[in-house]
């Protein structure tokens, strides 16, 4: 087994020697090959020194620099694109999870492709929790995945699960839903949440509303990313529908009863409804010619046989 640990690091000076410590401490008992990948996202403090002593010290100690601090997601996705190893794991920077957690990792990880981390017992503040288990509930009626945590950091997967998946922006969050929606098998290990010892949480509120839009796009990728126009069409097709009906019953009224229909506000209904109707279904032709443009993949084979 070759294992990449890939932790993102945003203003943790005081934490990234600490996390090293107790990953090649906890390490140490077993005999496969693993690299620590630390992405530096854009940290003001000292960070940056701190990885560079390690990588001079350790040569498994491999770092990643941003330009600017590009958000947690994407320093979890160069990690991944520069990860050796055949399994990837990943872990805060700020010792909230315990790295003595990691032999349960690669035991349960024999039997899954994936194992996400549970913090059955938050050590965050109360909101975030209620926040949390609002959210997972959320995904969990969504996208029929029997997970906890979705938003735990904490989590061990074989290293074609991101090569699969074409994810970008906050999307990182909900790997294990895609992996779950692929097909692959996504375990859960309670895990115990430490509380933060050195700096400060660089989350607050926004993460509300930027969750809420992560979910809305996850739900519509996961399910009309093949064919935008099944759900414009659906939507348009609606409207359209009820415009020209609307439509219909004005011309009768206006032609069999020779009634003014120029001031009615339903005629106005009906012209939007109708246009609304043709523009969406517009949207969703050009949302399948997009689609039909990109090379992304579809599915992924599992084995050959006889190849
Ligand atoms: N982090 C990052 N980029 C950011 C924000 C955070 O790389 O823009 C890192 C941070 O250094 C830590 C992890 O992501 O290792 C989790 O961040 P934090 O502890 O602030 O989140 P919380 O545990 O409060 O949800
Ligand atoms: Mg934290």
């Amino acid at each position: 087994m070759y294992l990449s640990i890939i932790v993102p690091v945003y203003n943790e000076e005081k934490n990234i020697h600490l996390l090293y410590q107790e990953i090649t401490q906890v390490l140490s008992s077993f005999s496969f090959k693993y690299e620590i990948i630390y992405v530096n996202d854009g940290s003001t403090d000292n960070s940056l020194y701190e990885i560079r002593k390690l990588s001079l010290k350790d040569k498994r100690v491999i770092g990643i620099k941003f330009k600017r601090n590009f958000q947690k997601s994407a320093a979890l996705k160069a990690g991944f694109n520069h990860a050796k190893g055949e399994y990837i794991m990943t872990l805060d920077g700020d010792l909230q999870d315990n790295p003595k957690e990691i032999p349960r990792f690669i035991e349960k990880i024999k039997e899954y492709d994936m194992v996400v981390g549970w913090k059955f017992r938050r050590k965050d503040i109360i909101t975030k929790v209620i926040m949390s288990r609002i959210f997972n509930g959320l995904i969990r009626f969504l996208f029929g995945i029997k997970i906890h945590d979705n938003d735990c950091n904490y989590r061990i997967f074989k290293r074609e699960i991101v090569e699969h998946l074409d994810l970008y922006g906050g999307l990182y969050r909900y790997i294990p839903v895609f992996a779950h929606n692929k097909g692959y098998k996504v375990g859960e290990l309670k895990v115990r949440h430490l509380p933060r010892r050195h700096g400060k949480s660089k989350y607050g509120f926004g993460r509300l509303f930027t969750g809420a839009f992560d979910l809305l796009t996850l739900k519509f990728l996961l399910k009309y990313k093949n064919s935008p126009l099944h759900f414009f069409g659906y939507l348009g097709g609606s409207f359209f529908t009820l415009g020209t009906f609307i439509g219909a019953y004005l011309t009768f009224i206006k032609f069999v009863y020779q009634q003014h229909i120029g001031n009615r506000p339903l005629l106005l209904f009906a012209v939007l409804l109708i246009l609304i109707g043709v523009q969406l279904i517009s949207l969703g032709l050009i949302g399948d010619i997009v689609r039909s443009n990109s090379n992304s993949k579809d599915y992924i084979i599992e084995e050959k046989i006889n190849k």
